[in-house]
C-alpha cells in the first residue's frame, strides 16, 4: 500500500513537471515566433534601407527579402545569407561609404530640420564624431543630438523645438524616465507634419498620420510607426537617387549623341576634302589632256592623225569625267546618309532635352509647393524673402511681413481628428491666397503657420488687411460632421528695417505673433 502511494505521488510530480515543461516549451515557441517575425521585419527593412547603395549587393538583398517573407525556417535562406555576407565583404573592401548608410540618413534628416548656420555646424560636428566612432551606440548618438539641440533651444526659447524634443528628454521624462505615450504621440505627430513628401507618397504619409493619431500609447506601436516613417524617408531618399541615376543616364545619352554628331561632322569634312581633291585632279587631268591634244594637233600631219588623236583624247576625257561624276555621286549619297544620321541624333537629343526640361520644371514646382495646401512651401519662402530683402535695400519701398498661426489647432486635431485638421488647413490656405494681389505672396511655413508678404502696403494698410483676413478665417464656416467649428488665427506683422536679415525680420514678426497669442489670440499685432 505504502509503495503504491509512493508511486502515485512520484507520478503526480512527474506529471506536473511534464505539464510545466510542455507549457514552458509552448511559451518559448510563441516567444520565438514573435521574435522571428520581428527579426524578419527588421531584416527586410534593413535590406530595403541598403537598397541602391551597391549594385552588386542589390540582387542578393532582393532575394533575401523574398525568402524572408516565407519565414526564417527556409532552407535556401542560409545560402542567401552567405551570399549576402560575401557580397558585403566585397562591397566593404571596395567602398567605405556602405558602412554608415543609416546614420547618413539620420544626418540628412537633421540637416533638413536644422534652423540656421549654427545648427548646421553642430550637425556636421556630430556627424564627424559619429564617423570617428565616438558613439558606442545609437542611443548615445541620440542623446548627443538631444543635448546639442534641446538644451540650446530650451535656453533660447524656454521651449525646445522639434529636434530637441524628439531626441532629447522633456522635463516630464527627466522626472520619469519611462516611455511617455502622450509626449511621444505629440512628437511623432510633429515629425510627420514636418515631412514634405512627393505627391505619390502623400497617401502613405496620411496613413501614418492616421495611425499615429489612433496610437493608444502602446510603445511597440509607437516604434512601429517610427520605423515606418524611417522607411518612408528611405523611399524618398531612394527616389532622389533614382532621379540622380536618370539624369546621369540622360547625360551619358546626350554625350553619345554629341559624339555621333561630332564624328559625323568629321566624316562630312573628309567628304568635302576628298571632293575638292578629286575636282582638282579632274581639272589637272582635263588641262593636261587638252595641252597634249593641242600639241598633237599642231604636230599632226594628216587629218586622219588629227581625228584619231582627238578621238582618243576625248574618250579619255569623257571616261575621266564620268568616273569623277560617279565618285562624286556616291560621295554625295554617303554625305547625305551621314547628314540624315546627324539630323536624327539631333532630333533624339532635342526630344530628350525637352523631356528633361519639362520634368525638371515639374520637379522644381513640386519642390517649391506644399503638397497638402498647394501653397508655396518654406523653401520657396526662404528664396523669396532673400530676394525681396535685396530688392528692398535698393528701392526702400515699404514692405510688410506677416506670420500667421492658427489658434489652438492642436485641439482641433484632438477633437475632430487629423483629417479634419487637414481640411481646415486647406480652407485657411484658400482664404489666404484669395486675399493676395499680384505682387503679394503667401506660403505655408510649416505645420499650421503661414507667412505672407505685402509689398508696397503701409503699416496701417497692412494691419487693416490682416484684420480683414483674420475676420474671414473666423467666419469661414468650417464644420466637422455637420457641426460648425470656429477657427481663429493670430498674426504678427513687421516691416523691413535697415540692417535686417531674413532671420531678424522673421524674429520680429514671430515676437509680435507671440504677443498676439499672449493677448488672447484671434488678433493681429504689429512689432
Ligand atoms: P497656439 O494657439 O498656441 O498656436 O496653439 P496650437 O495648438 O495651435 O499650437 P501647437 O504648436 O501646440 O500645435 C500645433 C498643432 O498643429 C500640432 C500639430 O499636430 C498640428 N499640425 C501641424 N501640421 C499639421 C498638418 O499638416 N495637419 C494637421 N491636421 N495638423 C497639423
Ligand atoms: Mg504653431
Ligand atoms: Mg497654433
Amino acid at each position: 500500500m505504502d509503495s503504491e502511494n509512493k508511486t502515485t505521488s512520484t507520478d503526480t510530480v512527474w506529471k506536473a513537471k511534464y505539464t510545466e515543461l510542455v507549457a514552458q516549451s509552448d511559451r518559448l515557441e510563441k516567444e520565438q515566433g514573435v521574435t522571428e517575425k520581428l527579426l524578419c521585419r527588421t531584416i527586410i527593412r534593413l535590406t530595403l534601407a541598403a537598397n541602391g547603395l551597391d549594385a552588386a549587393l542589390d540582387p542578393h538583398l532582393k532575394k533575401l527579402r523574398t525568402l524572408l517573407k516565407a519565414g526564417v525556417k527556409n532552407e535556401r535562406l542560409r545560402e542567401q545569407v552567405d551570399a549576402v555576407s560575401e557580397a558585403l565583404i566585397r562591397a566593404e573592401d571596395g567602398d567605405e561609404t556602405t558602412v554608415s548608410f543609416d546614420a547618413a540618413l539620420l544626418f540628412d534628416f537633421l540637416r533638413y530640420c536644422a534652423k540656421g548656420e549654427d545648427e548646421e555646424v553642430a550637425i556636421s560636428a556630430l556627424h564627424d564624431d559619429y564617423t570617428n566612432n565616438k558613439f558606442s551606440d545609437l542611443n548615445s548618438l541620440f542623446r548627443a543630438v538631444g543635448s546639442a539641440f534641446g538644451e540650446k533651444e530650451a535656453k533660447a526659447t524656454s521651449k525646445p523645438g522639434l529636434l530637441g524634443r524628439l531626441f532629447g528628454r522633456s522635463k516630464k521624462s527627466e522626472v520619469n524616465e519611462q516611455f511617455d505615450p502622450a509626449l511621444q504621440k505629440e512628437l511623432l505627430g510633429r515629425l510627420l507634419d514636418s515631412l514634405d513628401v512627393p505627391s505619390y507618397l502623400q497617401h502613405q504619409l496620411e496613413t501614418l498620420k492616421q495611425q499615429a493619431e489612433k496610437d493608444s500609447g502602446d510603445s511597440s506601436l509607437f516604434f512601429k510607426i517610427l520605423e515606418d516613417t524611417i522607411a518612408l524617408l528611405l523611399r524618398i531618399k531612394s527616389k532622389i537617387k533614382e532621379e540622380q541615376r536618370e539624369i546621369e543616364a540622360f547625360l551619358s545619352d546626350v554625350t553619345s549623341q554629341i559624339k555621333k554628331i561630332g564624328s559625323g561632322s568629321e566624316v562630312m569634312q573628309s567628304f568635302f576634302h576628298e571632293s575638292n581633291v578629286a575636282r582638282d585632279q579632274l581639272a589637272s587631268c582635263v588641262s593636261s589632256n587638252v595641252n597634249e591634244l593641242t600639241q598633237e594637233s599642231q604636230q599632226a600631219t594628216s587629218l586622219d592623225d588629227l581625228r584619231s588623236s582627238v578621238k582618243s583624247k576625248l574618250a579619255t576625257l569623257s571616261s575621266q569625267v564620268e568616273e569623277h561624276l560617279s565618285n562624286d555621286k556616291s560621295r554625295a549619297e554617303k554625305a547625305e546618309e551621314k547628314l540624315e544620321e546627324m539630323a536624327q541624333a539631333i532630333k533624339v537629343m532635342e526630344a530628350e532635352t525637352a523631356g528633361l526640361k519639362s520634368s525638371i520644371n515639374l520637379k522644381h514646382d513640386l519642390a517649391y509647393t506644399d503638397s497638402l495646401t498647394g501653397l508655396p512651401n518654406r523653401l520657396a519662402y526662404d528664396e523669396r524673402i532673400t530676394n525681396e530683402l535685396a530688392r528692398w535695400k535698393r528701392f526702400k519701398e515699404s514692405f510688410t511681413l506677416l506670420v500667421w498661426d492658427i489658434d489652438h489647432f492642436k485641439s482641433i486635431n484632438d477633437r475632430f481628428g487629423h483629417q479634419a485638421g487637414d481640411v481646415a488647413l486647406r480652407k485657411i490656405s484658400a482664404i489666404l491666397s484669395a486675399a493676395m494681389r499680384e505682387t503679394d505672396f503667401v506660403a505655408r511655413f510649416g505645420g499650421e503657420e503661414f507667412v505672407m508678404f505685402l509689398p508696397g502696403a503701409t503699416k496701417d494698410q497692412a494691419l487693416s488687411k490682416a484684420n480683414v483676413i483674420r475676420g474671414k478665417i473666423k467666419g469661414c464656416g468650417f464644420n466637422s460632421k455637420g457641426k460648425p467649428i470656429e477657427i481663429t488665427a493670430s498674426c504678427g506683422l513687421t516691416q523691413f528695417q535697415d540692417g535686417d536679415t531674413p532671420e531678424t525680420v522673421f524674429d520680429r514678426a514671430d515676437k509680435a505673433l507671440y504677443q498676439a497669442k499672449n493677448g488672447g489670440r484671434n488678433q493681429c499685432v504689429f512689432g
